[in-house]
């Protein structure tokens, strides 16, 4: 079972990083201290973007149940599931705008890329 890949790990920030590279994107900070302590955050566009790993952050389309321990990780999963909506509320109340990058579609980049560029122009 690999249940340890994909939380924030270097290969998913690699990827966005190269995009920001190749599209010239610059502006961002790592790891500021706001709520959630987003993976990258523009502070003069207050847009905050999260990498989130599909299994912990519980992805609706890529989340299969562990064969074991059923309970402790759907529990486990629902204390994910819930912090992280009230750690982007928080943001949204600050004045944030909240873009979520799900693990799996860093397959497709280009979507990655409207959808950030998308929230840096408004
Ligand atoms: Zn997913």
């Amino acid at each position: 079972m690999s249940l340890v890949k994909g939380k924030g790990n270097k290969s998913t920030e690699g990827k966005v990083l190269s995009l920001f590279r190749a599209k010239r994107i610059c502006g961002w900070r790592r790891h500021l201290p706001l709520p959630g302590r987003p993976d990258f955050s523009f502070e003069k566009e207050r847009v905050a973007i999260f990498l989130d790993g599909c299994f912990w952050h519980g992805c609706k389309r890529c989340y299969r149940s562990p064969k074991s321990n059923t309970s402790f990780w759907s529990k486990k999963l629902r204390e994910n599931v819930t912090r992280d909506q009230r750690l982007r509320r928080q943001l949204r109340s600050r004045g944030w705008k909240v873009v979520r990058i799900w693990e799996h579609s860093l397959r497709n980049i280009d979507s990655v890329e409207t959808k950030i560029l998308l929230a840096l122009e408004h």
